[in-house]
């Protein structure tokens, strides 16, 4: 993040500001639950550094990769979705529709989803 950028919403989440409770949390990336859940299990896995979206990741970034995939299926566990199936995904830029511009993974389950798009 450069100095003149924002601290995102999900920054000052992340800070504690509005006291959300984690579903999750390791050393670098916490889980909580979507303001606006479009599944009866939607939760948004999110690095504590504020990187915009995947199309910001380096290589630099492979070990934090790994971690949001752990705590994604970490997230599926704890929630009881992981036998029965849950969607993972990612929006980047407009025509994706991504509203916040802080990276996050969705972790959507809990009935049968829909097509993608
Ligand atoms: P995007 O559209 O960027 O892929 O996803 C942003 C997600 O963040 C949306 O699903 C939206 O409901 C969620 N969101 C936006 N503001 C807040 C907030 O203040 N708290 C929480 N828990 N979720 C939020």
């Amino acid at each position: 993040m450069s100095e003149q950028e924002e601290v995102s919403i999900f920054g000052r989440i992340i800070a504690g500001e509005f006291g959300t409770e984690f579903v999750a949390e390791s050393e670098n990336v916490v889980a909580f639950n979507d303001i606006n859940p479009q599944a009866p299990v939607h939760v948004l896995i999110v690095p504590r550094r504020q990187i915009r979206s995947v199309a910001e990741l380096t290589r630099a970034d492979d070990a934090l990769l790994g971690e949001m995939i752990a705590l994604v299926n970490e997230v599926a566990q704890k929630l009881g979705v992981a036998e029965s199936g849950y969607r993972v995904l990612t929006n980047v830029g407009a025509d994706a529709g991504q509203t916040v511009f802080h990276l996050h993974w969705h972790l959507l389950a809990g009935k049968t989803l829909g097509e993608l798009a």
